[in-house]
């Protein structure tokens, strides 16, 4: 296999492995990570542009105490709460104009000494009418302060299918409730459950259809007045494939956790409010015009919106939501069938490795830095506005900060890669540039650039250096009897053992033919002769094996020179060194002279 193919497949193994890093380390930021809150805030985001295009039922009123009804209340009724006759005239009143649903998201709970018998005429008119709802509450309160009661069997719903998700979820399994009153707990199935479902950053995003409580299932108050108010099986639905689906086939989206993400709408009044104290006078001064204009075949929802009791969400589109106003949304979401389907931890990473794959294709074929990056930033705004459409047309929520994320990440990933590829191709090719192919010494232009250094430092630190002129004893016979190719394989080995007997520091260099050059950095005169003695006997001991496979022996002849002693110029030393190798093959050649 070639070098480059086995780079190929070395870069392609780190670029995988980064990848499943990448992946892994989503998975376990996971649901409730850091990234899983930004994506939220990009979910936020969209919901401000597509909620533009959307429109509320507008069969739906919310019936709200605000601001101006508490103050009609705290002077008409002395303080809030409104004594329970006056909700059981409301309710009697607004009954004969025949709304869909009356829902009520005040909690009559149990408790309450003040009333007496006005309760009993809130029961008779709550019982007595099967499109009116009322509220309770989920909580995890210790038995010590009120013993977990077993709930009416008419109030649970049956769930068929794979149910396990609610069973699991820790958010909506609860282990107390707080009771109502006796007479609408076991007088009415028309009760439903207001407990909401915040995220970490306290915006409520998602709501929670289903609730478990003593190993059965209940459905939010929203949930128990829709399916009533579409007419379809109220007791009955079934689980499939993260879908809650109605007798009618309708289909309630829900996550592993069991939310269902809600579309919203807008801020505040994005339905009609219809203010208490209207209502309470109208009532008492028979305008029923102004009954019949304000709740005929409507929705109602009953419930408080004035600051002063502080039931106040926050939601992707506003900060300040009364809670009686989420809870219409999510009535909203289910009688228009206008969920957010959020795409899971799958979907995404297919589509991050998608992005992945995509940046590093640019990068790859980019010529500049810049346009690589033009282009992966337009990708990403194109894949942004993808999904506002989506989320606009299909209801979908793709994850966007995960793809985002990895293409970052990839981005980072491969000019890094590519970094270290091409700073190990400079010093390849510089290795290229000085070295001799043959030998594998130093070339002649490194030693002429190495020497002038050395006697630039020398004369600037007053370090003295040598330089020994190596020349291999009747190389021309040598070749003549051997043949060519045994003359260069010495040639190398002989390179080898001059390598093998010098510092690191030293530099070794073929000059040129069969005649080597050593610089010894840091060396006088005396110490570099002992240096080429040793080398001249290595050398000489040494056995040699030729292109045939036989071993023969060769001599080498040494001339010494250093700087400052010989010489202070580049041509002086080169010169000296000559003369003693000369000198060394007068008189006989295998040593050394200095
Ligand atoms: P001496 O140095 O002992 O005086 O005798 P010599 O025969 O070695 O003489 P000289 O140094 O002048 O000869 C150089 C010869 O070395 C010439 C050439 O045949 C041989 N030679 C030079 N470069 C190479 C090379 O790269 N490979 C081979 N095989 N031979 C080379
Ligand atoms: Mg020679
Ligand atoms: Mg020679």
């Amino acid at each position: 296999m070639s070098e480059k193919i086995i780079k190929k497949i070395k870069t392609s193994l780190l670029i995988a492995s980064v990848v499943l890093a990448v992946l892994f380390l989503f998975r376990l930021i996971g649901t409730n990570g850091f990234l899983s809150e930004i994506e939220n805030r990009t979910f936020d985001l969209r919901q401000r542009i597509v909620s533009k295009y959307k429109t509320p039922n507008k069969d739906i009123v919310i019936l709200a105490i605000d601001n101006s009804s508490y103050e009609y209340i705290v002077s008409t009724y002395g303080a809030w709460p409104v004594p329970r006759d006056v909700w059981a005239k409301l309710s009697d009143e607004i009954e004969k104009y025949k709304p869909k649903a009356l829902i009520f998201d005040l909690l009559f709970v149990q408790n309450f000494k003040a009333f007496g018998n006005t309760d009993s005429k809130l029961i008779k008119s709550v019982t007595s009418n099967d499109n009116i709802y009322v509220s309770m509450n989920f909580d995890n309160e210790e038995e010590g302060v009120r013993k977990p009661i077993d709930l009416p069997d008419g109030l649970s719903i049956n769930i068929e299918g794979d149910s396990s998700v609610f069973k699991k979820s820790d958010i909506l399994n609860f282990t107390n409730v707080r009771p109502i009153l006796d007479g609408l707990l076991y007088g009415t199935d028309n009760i439903g459950f207001i407990n909401i479902q915040r995220d970490m950053d306290g915006v409520t995003r998602a709501y929670l259809p289903i609730f478990t409580y003593k190993d059965k299932f209940y459905k939010h108050l929203s949930l128990a007045a829709a399916l009533d108010v579409l007419g379809v099986d109220s007791k009955n639905v079934k689980a499939k494939g993260k879908n809650l689906i109605l007798s009618d086939g309708r289909k309630i989206p829900y996550d592993e956790e069991g939310k269902t993400y809600l579309n919203w709408y807008g801020e505040q009044m994005t339905y009609d409010y219809i203010p208490f104290w209207k209502t309470d006078k109208a009532i008492k001064e028979g305008d029923t015009k102004f009954l019949e204009d304000n709740f005929k075949n409507k929705i109602i929802y009953v419930g408080v919106s004035t600051d002063s009791m502080s039931d106040i969400k926050s939601t992707p589109l506003s900060r300040r939501l009364p809670g009686v106003e989420t809870h219409t949304t999510f009535l909203n979401n289910i009688l228009d069938n206008n969920f957010i389907q959020k795409t899971g931890i799958t979907v995404d990473s297919i589509i991050s490795l998608l992005f992945i794959l995509i940046t590093a294709l640019i990068i790859i074929r980019s010529k500049s830095v810049y346009r690589a990056i033009v282009s992966i930033a337009a990708a990403v705004c194109v894949y942004t506005l993808l999904t506002i459409e989506l989320m606009m047309f299909f209801n979908l929520w793709v994850g966007l900060v995960m793809p985002v994320c990895a293409s970052i990440g990839t981005i980072t990933i491969s000019y890094a890669i590519k970094y270290i590829l091409t700073s190990r191709d400079y010093e390849h090719t510089y290795k290229l540039a000085v070295t001799d192919g043959l030998t594998d010494l130093y070339n002649h232009r490194y030693f002429q650039e190495q020497m002038k250094l050395h006697i630039e430092n020398s004369k600037r630190y007053g370090i003295p250096f040598s330089l020994i002129m190596v020349d291999i004893d009747f190389f021309k016979k040598f070749n003549d009897k051997y043949g060519h190719q045994s003359g260069d394989a010495v040639l190398r080995q002989v390179a080898q053992t001059i390598k093998k007997s010098i510092r690191s520091a030293d530099v070794p260099c073929r000059y040129g033919g069969e005649e080597m050059s050593i610089i010894l950095t840091n060396t006088r005169k005396e110490e570099a002769v002992l240096v080429a003695q040793k080398i001249c006997e290595a050398v000489r001991n040494k056995e040699f094996e030729l292109a045939t496979g036989d071993w023969t022996h060769v001599t080498i002849s040494l001339g010494v020179a250093t700087m400052p002693d010989d010489s202070e110029n580049v041509q002086g030393l080169i010169e000296t060194a000559d003369k003693c190798l000369y000198l060394a093959k007068e008189n006989g050649r295998n040593q050394v002279r200095a």
